[in-house]
């Protein structure tokens, strides 16, 4: 078996290169490298798609977020409510505007944060939560949007590894992921479901004053050109990354489809396993399969991951720190032990190579090996 790789970008290019290829080059032929016409296409499209209002695009996920809590006018000392496990941007751009992060546990089977650790972290300072839907499945919103809608917060949504997936409210209506709170954000790195060749972001809302806030902050805190009505920053998607994405957008659904199959190959192969903890569904939210990431006993993790190595199968360890065990967000208010769950997560998660093109000779393969690793090991 070749190396098989985590991503493979590769061929899913291949399969879209001519249309890909032949929307690269008008923007070429364009010379309309920023602000170009592709962007205004990718927005109005990928508003149609999310069946919201407004789309911002922007640089990346990270600019997202940070223009997304400026938008609100979040003042320093207001506290934003994150999960304390996900990746380092979700509270990266929290510390960066001098508001304080407040960071909460999570659910052991989903890995997004709970709203009854929502509940509990709340203060008169609280003025934002921000859900992250870790792995592509999103947080329980419908409890979350209720605890912020009696305490009026804010609710930004980390959308970045989530796009494609949705979530149904218990009344009836169906949302897609970052559409639920007041912004949504996500990020279009090559990696993620939704991917552009190089870095871009957008953020979404169906609130006008919001949108127009921030398109101005995105622009330099601009409304009218040269007159600067706030302090903004520097952040677009360029016109050759809003090509790719129009193209891929069309594919996306295919793209999420061939994750779930691929999950579901792998559930089928490992649930029998008693060393084995699958991802499990939740009730109100669909999956987009960003990872597919298994627990498996902690002292047999690492040793696994090795095994798998050897095999030519990589695999991640997302995360293996939880942030407040980050040297740079360490804060006398939390010490080891406080997010039991984030800390068990870190230590027995392993994500297994997931991507649209995941044919199944080589999803056997994989499971072939893992099931080796434990009738031997
Ligand atoms: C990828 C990611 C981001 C940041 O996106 P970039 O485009 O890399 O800046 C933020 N939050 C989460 C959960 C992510 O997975």
């Amino acid at each position: 078996m070749e190396q098989i790789p985590m991503v493979d970008l590769k061929s899913q290019y291949l399969k879209i290169k001519d249309e890909v290829d032949a929307a690269i080059q008008e923007v070429l032929d364009s010379t309309a490298f920023v602000r170009g016409e592709s962007v205004s296409r990718f927005q109005r499209h990928f508003e149609e798609y999310l069946g919201i209002k407004h789309v911002v695009p922007v640089g990346n996920g990270t600019d997202a977020l940070q223009i997304a809590l400026m938008a609100l006018g979040l003042r320093p000392g207001d506290e934003v409510i994150t999960p304390t496990f996900t990746f380092i941007a979700t509270a990266e751009v929290v510390a960066l505007l001098g508001l304080t992060p407040v960071v909460v546990d999570v659910d052991p089977h989903t890995f997004c944060m709970t709203a009854e650790a929502v509940e509990k972290a709340i203060t008169p300072k609280t003025k934002a939560v921000v859900p992250v839907h870790l792995f592509g499945q999103n947080a329980e919103m419908e409890a979350i949007l209720k605890l912020a809608e009696k305490h009026h917060l804010f609710v930004v949504e980390d959308a970045c590894q989530s796009i494609g997936s949705e979530y149904h409210f218990s009344d009836g209506i169906v949302k897609k992921s970052g559409c639920m709170g007041h912004i949504g954000c996500t990020s279009f790195f090559p990696s993620k479901n939704l991917g552009c060749f190089g870095d871009g972001g957008a953020l979404f809302t169906d609130d006008d004053e919001l949108a127009a806030a921030a398109r101005s902050i995105a622009n330099h805190g601009m409304t009218v050109r040269y007159h600067h009505d706030r302090v903004g920053v520097n952040s677009r998607l360029d016109s050759i990354q809003a090509a790719v994405l129009d193209v891929k957008l069309k594919h996306l659904d295919e793209y999420v489809a061939n994750r779930r199959a691929a999950a579901a190959f792998y559930d089928a192969a490992l649930s029998d396993m008693p060393q084995i903890t699958i991802p499990r569904k939740s009730t109100r939210s669909t999956h987009s399969y960003h990872q597919y990431t298994i627990q498996v006993p902690e002292e047999k993790r690492n040793a696994l991951q090795n095994f798998l190595r050897e095999n030519g199968i990589p695999s991640m360890i997302y995360y293996p720190i939880p942030l407040h065990l980050q040297k740079a967000y360490a804060d006398a208010r939390y010490k080891e032990g406080d997010f039991p769950v984030a800390e068990r997560l870190s230590k027995v998660v392993l994500s297994l190579p997931m991507h649209s093109e995941l044919k199944e000779d080589v999803l056997s393969f994989m499971t072939d090996k893992i099931r080796t690793f434990f009738s031997v090991g």
